[in-house]
């Protein structure tokens, strides 16, 4: 076993790095979750939570992975038979199409080339074409982790207006919330779900529903069974501070920590800095003369940016280089981009010399692992980082 020295570099597109301020917060006494104590904790959280959404409406926090918080949203909303309309834009719309399948839902899959988000004049042809308005939600993945795009979801938004449809809109923020801007109320989404371990610095284990009075109104009429992620118990019990079921009481102190952390730093220059530290990175890997997986510029994301590789070279090779070598975690290729490409995650807990340290990480193994690349990619996104900001 080799002995490692000074932290561990964790850039993958989440779990992120979560700082040493929200740890703290949660190495504390677990209290009890029917004490007075703990209704202050869970007020002030989920009245906290809701800006960082863009609302000022409820948000429900689950104990479980942002897998569970997909489950909630249909579960709630829809009934079995349900047709939804769904965009392929990468792995995770995929396994979300899955669950809704299995849920024995209809999905209608726009089909896409893993390269660019959902088009938003498709969105309007086909809930045009829906004359009878069978579908009865959109269904969009705002951050594709799998590709570093991000749908233009205000877009998305006009185009169901344009269509004059009235479908609930579904909008998966996991790897977006707290990196890239979002607005749950002005933009009308109906349900927004989203989860504790990418943008919002925290470990796994939370999951969130922020929901509109459309998509309240429609769990009042949905079939499909629930139970769990029932929101009605859970909105009824957050009401007065506490929950329906043993909460995440220490993923709940580092929340509070890490909404302070959004607060203090202003959800503006959040969203600033991530956007300068994509760029950064996009520069450096133009300048090795790779390409950038994101086919449309204003679809690039600001939390993570997906790197192809030239024919013939293995993406996973080099990331277990990068990882042998330089103690720093890379994300892989997922589904059909398995060993094609692999992902640099820029989100959360990170500032420039975390990013120029992990884009020479990157730049060294490359060059170990033999891909062709050319000189000066560090120097370009040192460039941008010293640029005016
Ligand atoms: C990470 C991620 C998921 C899956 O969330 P889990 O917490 O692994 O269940 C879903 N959608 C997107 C966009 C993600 O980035």
């Amino acid at each position: 076993m080799v002995y490692r020295t000074g932290r561990h570099f964790l850039q993958i597109p989440g779990p992120t790095n979560v700082p040493d301020r929200v740890l703290r917060a949660m190495s504390a006494p677990v209290i009890d979750h029917r004490g007075p104590e703990f209704a202050s904790l869970a007020s002030e959280t989920l009245l906290e939570l809701r800006p960082v959404f863009g609302t000022t409406q409820p948000v429900v926090v689950y104990a479980a992975s942002g897998t569970g918080a997909w489950e909630a949203a249909l579960v709630n909303t829809l009934s079995p038979g349900d047709r939804v309309l769904a965009f392929e834009t990468g792995h995770f719309a995929v396994l979300w199409r899955d669950l809704a399948r299995r849920l024995g839902l209809e999905v209608e899959f726009v089909a896409g080339d893993w390269r660019r988000g959902a088009d938003p004049a498709e969105v309007t042809a086909r809930l045009t074409a829906d004359t009878e308005h069978r579908i009865k939600a959109v269904c969009l993945v705002h951050n594709e982790t799998s590709t570093g795009v991000a749908s233009r979801v205000a877009d998305v938004r006009r185009a169901i207006d344009d269509a004059g449809h009235p479908a609930l809109f579904l909008v998966d923020t996991i790897s977006s919330l707290g990196s890239i801007d979002y607005r749950h109320d002005e933009w009308g989404v109906d349900v927004t779900i989203s989860g504790s371990q990418k943008g919002l610095m925290l470990p796994p284990g939370l999951s969130f529903n922020a929901i509109s009075q459309k998509a309240l109104r429609a769990a009042e009429s949905a079939g499909l069974p629930r139970s769990y992620w029932d929101w009605g118990p859970i909105l009824e019990a957050n009401r007065r501070g506490f929950f329906h079921s043993t909460p995440a009481t220490n993923l709940l102190y580092g929340l509070r920590e890490a909404l302070r952390m959004l607060d203090e730093e202003g959800l503006p220059n959040v969203f600033a800095r991530h956007a300068r530290h994509a760029e950064a990175t996009r520069a450096a890997v133009r300048a090795w003369g790779l390409e950038v997986l994101c086919a449309d510029e204003r679809e690039y994301s600001g939390s993570l940016t997906a790197v192809l590789l030239p024919e013939g070279y293995n993406a996973d090779r080099f990331r277990e280089i990068v990882l042998d070598r330089f103690d720093m975690s890379l994300g892989t290729g997922l589904g059909k981009l398995a060993g094609k490409v692999f992902r640099i995650g820029h989100l959360g807990h990170i500032n420039d010399l975390t990013l120029a340290g992990t884009l020479a990480g990157v730049q060294m193994g490359l060059k170990l692992a033999g891909v062709p690349v050319s000189d000066g990619g560090v120097e370009a996104a040192l460039d941008v980082l010293a640029g005016d900001r």
